[in-house]
């Protein structure tokens, strides 16, 4: 007859296995979810290329260039724009820095920081937001990895 610890055991044995196939099946979904996304989205360069086919940069002139800067100062950083600076200037002819206005566009919905009008087409939006969560979703994967082996150190620990 089984003593009490070798069902015990079984039973530990049993578990481990049941949990970590439900890991496996857990980082199998969350890997084919990431792929299902792969082919709608688009990564930052991509992104970037985009905003700078919707707004232009130059570098700001006080004097006025063929850009034509109306502004003094940019409105997400606040400061004053300086000689040579690069510039984006938007649809609705409002003006940033580039970098500034770039981290900004990559944010939620890609709107003007001043007036919130649209800057770049709603596919173009989705598809970038869609590779970020992809990014996300690597993460969490790695994760899981990391996890699966935590599992099996323990599982192997039992048996050395
Ligand atoms: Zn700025
Ligand atoms: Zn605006």
């Amino acid at each position: 007859m089984a003593s009490l610890s070798q069902i015990l055991g079984q039973i530990y044995t049993m578990a481990m296995l049941f949990f970590s196939v439900l890991l496996l099946e857990l980082a199998i979904l969350i890997h084919g979810a990431a792929h299902a996304t792969a082919h709608r989205s688009i990564t930052t360069d991509q992104f970037l290329k985009i905003v700078d086919k919707k707004a232009p940069s130059g570098r700001y002139s006080a004097a006025g260039n063929s850009l034509g800067f109306p502004a003094a100062e940019c409105s997400v950083c606040l400061s004053p724009f300086e000689e040579g600076d690069e510039v984006r200037k938007l649809k609705c002819k409002h003006t940033f820095h580039k970098g500034c206005v770039d981290t900004w566009l990559q944010q939620d919905a890609a709107t003007c920081p001043l007036c919130r009008r649209p800057v770049l087409p709603v596919d173009v939006v989705v598809k970038h937001r869609n590779h970020r969560l992809r990014e996300h979703y690597d993460g969490g994967e790695e994760e899981i990895m990391i996890m699966l082996y935590a599992l099996h150190g323990n599982f192997l620990r039992r048996f050395s």
